[in-house]
C-alpha cells in the first residue's frame, strides 16, 4: 500500500475538456503537489458510442499547455497502468461477478421496450420516481425473480443482459463531501445503477469505483455533476469490502455563465463570445473549429491563476499567484459552495497583468513574428522601445500591433473628425515651423522636443491642443498612441519630418 496522496482526474473522451473540467484538472494537480502526492490521468472511455476521435489527444494537449502535467497516465506510464478503462477491460468483471456471488448485484434481461413500459406504467400510475429500483425490480426479468434455471438458461444462450448494483430498500447513505458538506441519500431515491453489460464492458460507476481502488487513490476531486453517484460509489466499496480504502469526497461546484444563469456549457461559448475550451477544438467530423484560451492570446499561467480563483479563496489579499504560491497556498476547505460566475474582464485582466510581467524582449519574441508576417523586417525597427512605450495598454500580445501599427508603416489616410476640429487654416504654416524646428535640432528625444515646441508655441501664440492633435494627425493619422513627443523620437526626426510634409500635401 502507497502510504502517500493520490489524485485522478478521469475525463470521458467524449469531447474537448471544457473549461470547469479543466478547473478540475488543476485542482487535483494543485492538491496532490501541495501535499507530495501523484496526480494521475486516467482516461474513461468505457462508453465506446461516445467517443470522440481526437479528445484524448486534446486533453493531454491542454493539461501540458497548462502546465500540470501528471506524472502517472497513458503517457508517463506507472505501475498502476493501463491508464485508459477500454484497456482494463478484463479486470472488471470479476467485481461484478463477486458482486452478484455476495447477493449485492443481479443480472437483468430486460429489453429497452420492456424498460419503456415500465416506466410508462409508473408514470400512468403517477409515481414520481420512475426507475429500476428496490420496488420495481420485483416486476421486472432479473435473476432475482426468475428461477436460477432460467438465468443460467439465458446466460447459457447469450441473451444479452446487464448486472446491477443492488440497492438496500430501507437505508440510509451519508457522506461528508470535503467541500459541500454533508449529504444524505435514502436509498429510494436511487436506482439499481447498471455496473457491467453482457459486451463485456463495465459501466463508469463500476469502472470508476474499482480503478480508483486499485490506484490506490486517496482523494476523490470532481465536478458536482458526480454528487448524485456518490451514494452508489460508496455501497460499492461497502459491498467489495473496501470500505477502509474509500477516498474523499470533495465535488467542485459549477462554473455559472456570467449573468449567473446557470451553468457554463459547452454551448455557452460560442453564444456569448468567448472562449469555453482551454485550446483549439476541431471536431474532425464536421470540420468546425472552436478557439481554445491560449489562440486568443492567453498565457498559461494567467488562464491558470483566472480559473483557480473562480472558486478557490486563498485567504489572503493577493490575486497574482505563482504556480509554486499555488502549490504552496492550496487547500480544498477553501473552495466555496456555490457556484462561480465566470467573468471575461477578470480573465482578460489577469492576461493584462501578465503581459506586464513579461520583459519586452519576451514579448518581442513573439510579436516579431506578427510583424514578419505582415511584411515588416522587425529588424529594422526599434521594437522594444515601441513595445515598453504602449505595453501598459495590452492585454495580448496580438494587440501590439492596433497599438503600434503607425510606427511601421506611415498613415496613408487620415481621420476626417480630427481634421474638421483641429485642421484651421493656418495648419500648413504652423507644421512648417514644426519642420523647421526638427531639422534644427540637434539630439531627438522626447524631453528636448517636448521642450522645443513648447517653447514655439509660446513664440507663435499657438494653441497647444491644435499643434499637437496634428502633429499627431500627420504622424498617425489619428488620435491614437502616446505622448507626441515619445512618438516623433522613435520615428526619428526625418521620418518626423516626411510624415508631415505629407499631410501637409494630402489634407486639404
Ligand atoms: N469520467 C468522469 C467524467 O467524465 C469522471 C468523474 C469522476 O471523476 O469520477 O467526468
Amino acid at each position: 500500500m502507497i502510504n502517500r496522496v493520490r489524485v485522478r482526474f478521469a475525463p470521458s473522451p467524449t469531447g474537448p475538456l471544457h473549461i470547469g473540467g479543466v478547473r478540475t484538472a488543476i485542482f487535483n494537480y494543485l492538491f496532490a503537489k501541495k501535499n507530495g502526492g501523484d496526480f494521475i490521468l486516467r482516461i474513461e472511455d468505457t462508453d465506446q458510442n461516445r467517443y470522440v476521435p481526437g479528445a484524448e489527444e486534446y486533453i493531454i494537449q491542454a493539461l501540458h499547455w497548462l502546465g500540470i502535467d501528471p506524472n502517472e497516465g497513458i503517457e508517463q506510464g506507472g505501475e498502476f497502468g493501463p491508464y485508459r478503462q477500454s484497456e482494463r477491460k478484463p479486470i472488471y468483471k470479476k467485481y461484478a461477478e463477486q458482486l452478484i456471488q455476495d447477493g449485492y448485484a443481479y443480472y437483468a434481461f430486460d429489453t429497452s421496450e420492456e424498460l419503456d413500459q415500465m416506466r410508462e406504467r409508473l408514470k400512468i400510475e403517477k409515481n414520481p420516481i420512475q426507475q429500476y429500483n428496490a420496488i420495481t425490480r420485483i416486476d421486472m426479468k432479473n435473476s432475482l425473480t426468475l428461477s436460477a434455471q432460467i438465468v443460467s438458461q439465458k446466460l447459457a444462450d447469450k441473451e444479452p443482459y446487464v448486472i446491477r448494483l443492488k440497492l438496500p430498500d430501507d437505508e440510509v447513505i451519508t457522506f461528508n463531501d470535503t467541500v459541500l458538506g454533508e449529504f444524505n441519500f435514502h436509498s429510494s431515491q436511487l436506482d439499481d445503477k447498471i455496473l457491467f453489460k453482457s459486451d463485456g464492458m463495465p459501466t463508469y460507476h463500476l469502472a470508476n469505483v474499482v480503478d480508483d481502488y486499485l490506484m490506490q487513490i486517496t482523494h476523490v476531486i470532481r465536478g458536482s455533476e458526480w454528487t448524485n453517484s456518490t451514494p452508489s460509489h460508496i455501497l460499492l466499496y461497502k459491498y467489495l469490502g473496501w470500505e477502509k480504502e474509500m477516498p474523499f469526497f470533495s465535488h467542485m461546484p459549477l462554473i455559472l455563465r456570467p449573468d449567473g444563469k446557470g451553468k457554463l456549457s459547452k454551448r455557452d461559448g460560442d453564444r456569448l463570445g468567448f472562449p469555453v475550451f482551454p485550446i483549439e477544438w476541431i471536431n474532425l467530423d464536421t470540420k468546425e473549429k472552436y478557439l481554445g484560451y491560449r489562440e486568443v492570446g492567453y498565457f498559461p499561467e494567467a488562464f491558470l491563476n483566472f480559473l483557480v480563483l473562480l472558486g478557490w479563496n486563498p485567504g489572503i489579499n493577493q490575486e497574482i499567484f505563482t504556480k509554486e504560491e499555488l502549490i504552496q497556498l492550496f487547500s480544498l476547505d477553501r473552495i466555496g459552495k456555490s457556484g462561480s460566475k465566470f467573468d471575461l474582464e477578470k480573465a482578460k485582466w489577469f492576461n493584462h497583468r501578465y503581459l506586464q510581467q513579461k520583459s519586452s524582449k519576451e514579448i518581442a519574441s513573439v510579436f516579431s513574428l506578427i510583424l514578419e508576417e505582415k511584411g515588416i523586417k522587425s529588424v529594422d525597427f526599434p521594437v522594444l522601445k515601441i513595445i515598453d512605450l504602449v505595453k501598459d495598454r495590452a492585454t495580448f500580445i496580438s494587440d501590439f500591433w492596433e497599438l503600434t501599427h503607425y510606427f511601421f508603416i506611415a498613415p496613408n489616410n487620415y481621420d476626417p473628425q480630427i481634421i474638421k476640429k483641429r485642421w484651421k487654416e493656418d495648419t500648413p504654416q504652423m507644421l512648417e515651423g514644426i519642420v523647421q524646428l526638427l531639422l534644427n535640432i540637434k539630439e531627438l528625444n522626447p524631453i528636448t522636443l517636448e521642450s522645443a515646441i513648447k517653447l514655439f508655441i509660446e513664440e507663435k501664440q499657438y494653441n497647444m491642443g491644435q499643434v499637437l492633435n496634428t502633429i499627431r494627425l500627420s504622424l498617425v493619422g489619428s488620435s491614437q498612441g502616446p505622448s507626441v513627443f515619445e512618438i516623433a523620437s522613435i520615428l526619428t526626426a526625418d521620418e518626423t519630418v516626411r510624415r508631415i510634409k505629407k499631410a501637409i500635401q494630402q489634407i486639404k
